[in-house]
């Protein structure tokens, strides 16, 4: 029988996967493949380390269900054409991605596929709700989030399509290349040991993660999601990045949450739809991810340069201690706290007057939860150039939200050795971690603030006079 390709993207996961149930229905051998295509090879470091790790996880899972993980490296249509041309496949089925990149390449790799005379689906199951269903009442897309959440949060999701038992393999498989011989953590200057330390990979752990939070931190989500030093959010960001777990398994599980008692899950549902709002903005205005969303920033006098500012803030030397732990923390451990996020991007646009697009482009290097469309909406967000954004006069002061968020100093002890007799490893971890020739050690003095607080709001708020955004 003539197999069918999977073509698997960021979707590592066997149950609640459209594609790869559709193509198990076919009652054909289905081929999953994996590619290593120039949308991969693009992403920064530390997201194409986790990448790897996903891929590898999900090779083990496919295993277990009697299936491979096909892996190729180049062109994505080159590699599919020939392994249809290898294999015999008649059709070629994958889960849509949203973000301009993909869906450039998908659109093109569709319109080929066809004309070869190659059966193309595509499906849904990155987000909960496609784009282009989620209309205002004069038909356009939502620019501003609470109207969107009001629209969908009574909405149908599909009940979680359930794990097919096994996945039919072809009688021969295709050649695959070797993971560890693409090499994807080679960039990260950190070494792979010190996030590999962190991150929580696979189908199986994600699920976990969510009945775990479920169980209890939900319970307490809507008081302790804003503070840094407790552990109170889901932590899933990595896991739904690269489709470990579906959106709609998370919808569900947090509604039969609400159900059954515990409200504050719809606050957790509620920050889900932020992530749909992202990609909802992505698809209807893809230049989100790389320019400003509002035209009126396009003279603003940003700085775009490394200067020693913004390396001090890169490094987590800012002399701003929650700008500082959140730094560190992203650094160790490939993520950051949402508020921490929100704090050191308002500190590098504004009191740094440096370009979202330098903060954005160390996120992406640096985040293992790295999302192309949560992180760019995030940042303009934070810089006042996007839709929904704070207001542009508005500047977060970092030392007076630690003294709101972090009141007891936990946050700030956790990442910040220097000054600590007896710092906590995870703090400690940080020098371990940071490159030989950043000539940074836990015993150096805790640095003055490199820009002090008044001045850098001022120099904003000056900045801003007399312009029209
Ligand atoms: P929870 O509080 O448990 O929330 C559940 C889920 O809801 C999250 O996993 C996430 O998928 C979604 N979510 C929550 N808050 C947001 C938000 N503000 N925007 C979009 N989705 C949200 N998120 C990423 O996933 N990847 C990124 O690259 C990213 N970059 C960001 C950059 C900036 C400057 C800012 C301000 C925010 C960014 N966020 C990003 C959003 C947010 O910080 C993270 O989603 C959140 O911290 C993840 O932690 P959690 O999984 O424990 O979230």
């Amino acid at each position: 029988m003539k197999p069918v390709i999977y073509w698997v993207r960021r979707d590592f996961r066997i149950g609640d996967n459209a594609a790869l149930s559709a193509a198990c229905a076919t009652g054909r051998p289905v081929i999953p493949v994996f590619i290593c295509d120039e949308v991969v090879e693009s992403h920064g470091a530390a997201p194409k380390f986790r990448l790897g790790e996903g891929v590898r996880v999900f090779g083990a899972a496919l295993a277990v269900v009697g299936s491979r993980l096909v892996l190729r490296r180049g062109d994505a249509l080159a590699v599919l054409r020939e392994v249809v041309a290898q294999t015999g496949a008649t059709g070629v089925y994958w889960n849509r991605l949203y973000d301009p990149a993909s869906k450039a390449r998908d659109t093109g790799v569709k319109a080929a596929l066809k004309a070869d005379g190659v059966e193309v689906a595509s499906f849904t199951g990155h987000l909960l709700f496609e784009p282009w269903t989620v209309e205002t009442k004069t038909g356009g897309f939502y620019r501003v989030f609470t109207p969107l959440w009001k629209t969908v949060r009574g909405r149908d999701v599909a009940t979680p399509i359930p794990a097919p038992a096994s996945v039919p393999a072809p009688d021969v498989w295709p050649t695959s290349d070797r993971l560890d011989d693409w090499a994807l953590g080679a960039a990260m200057v950190r070494g792979r040991d010190v996030l590999a330390a962190h991150i929580c990979v696979g189908e199986a752990a994600a699920r976990t993660r969510l009945e775990t939070f479920i169980e209890g931190r939900v319970q307490s989500y809507q008081t302790n999601r804003d503070l840094p030093g407790v552990d109170g959010t889901s932590r899933l960001s990595e896991n739904l990045t690269y489709g470990e777990i579906s959106p709609a398994v998370c919808w569900h599980a947090g509604w039969a949450a609400i159900h059954s008692g515990k409200g504050q899950a719809e606050i957790f549902c509620k920050e889900l739809v932020w992530r749909e709002f992202a990609y909802h903005l992505v698809h209807h205005t893809p230049h989100i991810v790389d320019r400003n969303w509002k035209e009126g920033w396009d003279s603003f006098p940003w700085n775009t340069e490394d200067t020693a500012e913004v390396i001090a803030w890169k490094q987590g030397r800012t002399g701003i201690a929650f700008v500082d732990a959140a730094m560190r923390e992203m650094y160790v451990s490939g993520t950051m706290h949402n508020r921490g996020r929100m704090i050191v991007a308002s500190y590098l646009t504004k009191h740094l007057m440096t370009h979202w697009k330098v903060g954005q482009a160390w996120f992406d290097d640096c985040l293992t939860d790295w999302d192309p469309a949560s992180n760019a909406m995030g940042w303009q967000w934070a810089a006042g150039s996007g839709p929904d954004a704070a207001p542009y006069f508005r500047v977060f002061n970092p030392v007076t939200q630690l003294d709101k968020f972090d009141r007891a100093g936990l946050y700030a002890r956790t990442w910040i050795a220097e000054g600590q007799g007896d710092a906590p490893d995870t703090a400690l971890s940080y020098f371990d971690a940071i490159p030989k020739n950043w000539g940074l050690a836990a015993t150096d003095q805790y640095p003055a603030p490199v820009v002090d607080m008044a001045t850098g709001r001022q120099r904003a708020l000056e900045a801003y006079k007399g312009r029209d955004f």
